[in-house]
């Protein structure tokens, strides 16, 4: 049956059989060429077929495309058919040596000593590319470069009865399916044949394989993206056999692993993809991983509290958890997997943890250097507003916070007689005595009022959405609380009080104006003999 211009089908149907052998006869003159002959089962059915087209001594080429033995055990007795002398063998080195054992005594023409084609009548040519693998370490392919019909050996190949010569619809894929399932080793080594044969030949408007149906040009296309997805080979045995299957999902998540380490920028989304990937091989419940830092020793980093270092143990491993030195330069560190059963760990899991470690460094020592990072800039923010020996605000932060829009009490606090407790007990005292007395008001007063330090041993509180009363109850917990600090590290320092002058601000009034009126009630609360509470509107 001629399926293209000079393209003849000379195939031999078997009936009864799901395996339907093909050969293809190219019609050259006498330069013509038959290609995958067959066993010895068919080779007589093709030469009759041949001999209908053209006379026998016309073939003047052969071509195998691999060396099994539905394509070429019916060598011999072709030997014996085709008396021709010139008649040569096409293939590939690697075919070669195994069709050497079926003794035919072919000359051969090695596609690669030819620059992989034939050169047939009128410009016309057949042309090879190997395509490895599928199935054969050496197959090949060939394409008459006359009609673009991909003559594609075990590609393509198809489980059929052999009533129907052609594919009819993309249904056709189905019959595909089993034969490369079954036939080429795997995915991605059928993706790279199928890409090479699409970029070697353009166009192709036929494929005649050497099982199966012949593929129309309208089909041509969805066959070949179909079968690039195609999950073969291996991962057919991987699915019986549960050693195979573990160590391709062993591998299979390193290379994920792998993949998203390069892309992930920290820590947190490198445990997500963790916890995406490893539940393929390892029942894990969670992932935590501990550092053990120079400045604020051991550090847990883990999705619970956003991966912001909280202080820890170094973990101990049990029966349901796993723990994972991380090797390489930086602080000591390791992984903590949680598991939700006790689960056995395979050599190559731990190969895999293994080959994982020094991204993972990588990845770690990024985290703690950013978060070192961010935390000098909190602490330069932090200095930029408060004060270092009290903690509390500056004087600087006041023009910040105090808003003349509101309305608050003003407290100005300052310690009674603070230059004895210098001269009598030394300037360090005076230091701690001036923390204790700034920490007793910002205890006292509540979190959403301010304190600042205002001056030396100067305090003012801003007393916020409160009234005169209030704004007096206020001052005097803070001079009470200050009355009730002992110092027992300062030997004969007994008691220090201060004395606090109160202001009210009102709203559009000038801040410094409200603090004016407080610093005066000060200096009346002193003049009345100190440890007391002054009021603006009491003078
Ligand atoms: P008064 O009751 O009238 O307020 O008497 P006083 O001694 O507290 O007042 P004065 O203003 O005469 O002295 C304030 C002293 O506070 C002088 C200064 O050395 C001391 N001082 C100011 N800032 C600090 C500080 O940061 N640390 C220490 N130790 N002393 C400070
Ligand atoms: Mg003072
Ligand atoms: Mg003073």
């Amino acid at each position: 049956m001629e399926i293209a211009p000079r393209v003849w089908w000379v195939g031999a149907v078997r009936p009864a059989e799901t395996f339907q052998c093909h050969a293809y006869l190219v019609e050259a003159g006498d330069q013509s060429v038959l290609i995958d002959p067959g066993s010895t089962e068919v080779i007589d059915d093709v030469l009759d077929k041949v001999r209908e087209i053209i006379p026998l001594e016309h073939i003047r080429w052969i071509v195998c495309h691999h060396s099994d033995p539905d394509i070429a055990a019916g060598l011999p007795l072709l030997r014996a058919r085709l008396q021709r002398p010139d008649i040569e063998l096409v293939t590939e080195w690697r075919a070669q040596t195994l069709l050497h054992h079926y003794n035919a005594g072919f000359p051969y023409y090695l596609v690669e000593d030819h620059d992989w084609q034939l050169p047939l009548d009128g410009g016309r040519a057949l042309r090879f590319v190997l395509t490895p693998y599928l199935h054969f370490p050496g197959a090949m392919c060939s394409w008459d470069s006359g009609t673009g019909v991909l003559f594609s050996s075990d590609i393509f190949g198809g489980f059929t009865d052999g009533s129907e010569l052609f594919a009819s619809d993309a249904s056709y894929f189905e019959a595909l399916r089993p034969f490369h399932e079954h036939y080429m080793p795997s995915r991605e080594i059928l993706g790279a044949g199928l890409a090479r044969l699409r970029r070697s030949f353009q166009p192709i408007t036929m494929i005649a394989p050497q099982h199966g149906c012949v593929i129309p040009e309208p089909l041509v296309d969805e066959m070949f993206d179909r079968l690039a997805e195609l999950e073969c080979g291996i991962f057919l045995i991987a699915r019986e056999d549960l050693d195979v299957a573990r160590l391709l999902r062993v591998s299979n998540a390193v290379r994920r692993m792998t993949e998203a380490l390069v892309l992930a920028h920290n820590l947190p989304e490198l445990a997500s993809i963790a916890q995406r990937v490893l539940p393929d091989v390892l029942p894990i419940e969670s992932i935590e991983v501990f550092a053990d830092t120079p400045k604020e020793g051991v550090l847990r980093f883990a999705g619970d509290d956003g991966f912001l270092g909280s202080p820890a143990e170094m973990p101990v491993e049990s029966a349901t958890s796993l723990v994972l030195a991380v090797g390489g330069e930086g602080p000591p560190a390791s992984v903590h997997i949680i598991l939700t059963e006790p689960t056995e760990i395979s050599q190559e899991m731990g190969e895999m943890f293994f080959r994982l470690a020094p991204a993972l460094r990588v990845a770690l020592n990024r985290h703690l250097e950013q978060r070192d990072m961010e935390h000098e800039q909190l602490e330069l923010r932090e200095s930029a507003t408060h004060d270092a020996l009290t903690g509390l605000l500056n004087r600087h932060a006041l023009t910040q916070f105090a808003r003349a829009e509101a309305r608050f009490g003003v407290l100005m606090v300052d310690i009674d007689h603070f230059k004895r407790v210098n001269d009598d007990f030394g300037h360090q005292a005076g230091d701690r005595v001036l923390h204790e007395v700034a920490t007793a008001c910002s205890r006292t007063v509540r979190t959403s009022d301010l304190v600042f330090r205002y001056g030396g041993e100067e305090m003012l509180a801003l007393v916020v959405n409160s009234d005169r009363a209030h704004t007096v109850a206020a001052a005097e917990r803070i001079r009470e609380a200050v009355a009730g600090l002992r110092f027992p590290d300062i030997p004969g320092l007994d008691t220090v009080t201060v004395s606090v002058g109160v202001a009210m601000h009102h709203p559009g009034q000038p801040v410094s104006e409200a603090i004016g009126d407080a610093d005066r009630s000060l200096y009346n609360a002193k003049q009345h003999g100190r440890n007391r509470v002054h009021a603006a509107w009491d003078s």
